[in-house]
């Protein structure tokens, strides 16, 4: 039985639901999903469990969370009441409409402790949401004392010289800068490539066969992590970049069993090849013959489980992911 100790830091996905679609997404957001938020009550269970785990701050992440800030507004009050520091809020800009209506936002969060909003500026995001609504946010920012952390800031040029009045498909950049630039961009912004970027890119990447993938047998040591692990509104506690993977939270110290959580055990104890053994085994799984690595496998055989005979295992949730993707 597996079970987590120290917690030390990590972020809460309030919503899965975004205005954007970015190619670049791990988590798989979009306008597609679920327009549900974490509950009141969801979020003063997870911040008493962390604290208890030792976690004492988190970022709020999604998913757009203030896209609907009334439904924000709880959970960070349900912070306060546990001593949980809010490190920062990400969000992508575009609900800005105006400076008053902005400006009386960021007044409310700082109300509930919240001084500092990560700023998404890169050509990803610029497919859905013009520029000048991500510089007027900074702007507002500063006249009423929010912090910006700007990710990232060696994009602000590109965007810059692309145009702030309108959005800019990638394919508008690659014209613009040259061909390659989408892929430069794989280097630039140092991809996780998981979830939906793995998807956009893996037409890039080399491939090995199959056999060579399995005779990896190490564990997945990216799931024992527990300095960037995110907790979802659902109660999902996802593994470090691991989008698509689950273990409810409660289950992190009561154990994580594997007749409950196969794959997560499967990976965690066996790595890639115990997951393969475990799908074409128990449910008929059969691989293609290359893959870009033991991620693109790992995610083939769990969108087969979720999507193609429609399991609904614990440890491969939250299903939108596969869905949305
Ligand atoms: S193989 Fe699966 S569990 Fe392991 S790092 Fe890749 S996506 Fe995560």
């Amino acid at each position: 039985m597996i079970t987590y100790g120290r917690l030390v830091s990590g972020g809460i996905i309030t919503n899965y639901d975004c205005s954007s679609q970015c190619r670049h997404c791990v988590y798989a957001s979009s306008p597609h999903w679920p327009k549900d938020y974490m509950t009141a009550g969801m979020a003063d269970e997870i911040f008493r469990a962390l604290k208890v785990s030792g976690c004492h701050a988190v970022h709020i992440g999604g998913g757009e969370p203030l896209l609907r800030p009334q439904h924000l507004f709880p959970i960070l009050k349900a912070a306060e009441e546990h001593g949980i520091q809010i490190d920062y809020i990400e969000t992508n800009a575009s609900w800005y409409k105006n400076a008053e209506r902005t400006g009386a936002l960021l007044r409310e969060l700082r109300q509930h402790h919240v001084h500092t909003l990560l700023i998404s500026i890169d050509p990803f995001h610029n497919e859905f949401i013009p520029f000048y609504k991500v510089k007027a946010l900074i702007e507002i920012c500063k006249q009423h004392d929010m912090s910006v952390f700007p990710w990232r800031m060696e994009f602000w040029g590109d965007l810059e010289a692309m145009g702030d009045a309108k959005t800019h498909r990638l394919e508008e950049y690659d014209r613009f800068f040259g061909y390659d630039y989408q892929l430069q961009l794989l280097k630039r912004y140092h991809l996780n490539l998981r979830g939906r970027a793995l998807q956009t890119y893996k037409g890039y990447l080399k491939t090995f066969p199959v056999r060579e993938i399995l005779s990896d047998t190490s564990p997945c040591n990216k799931l024992s992590g527990v300095h960037h692990f995110h907790i979802d509104l659902y109660g999902n506690f996802v593994p470090e970049s691991c989008a698509g993977l689950a273990v409810h939270y409660k289950d992190l110290t009561q154990g994580i069993t594997p007749e409950k959580y196969p794959v997560f055990h499967a990976l965690y104890t066996a790595g890639i090849k115990g997951l393969y053994d475990f799908a074409s085994h128990r449910y008929g799984f059969e691989p293609k013959d290359n893959y870009t690595g033991k991620c693109e496998l790992c995610y083939d055989i769990r969108r087969y489980m979720a999507m193609d005979i429609k399991l609904n295992l614990a440890d491969v949730q939250p299903l939108g992911h596969y869905k949305y993707m």
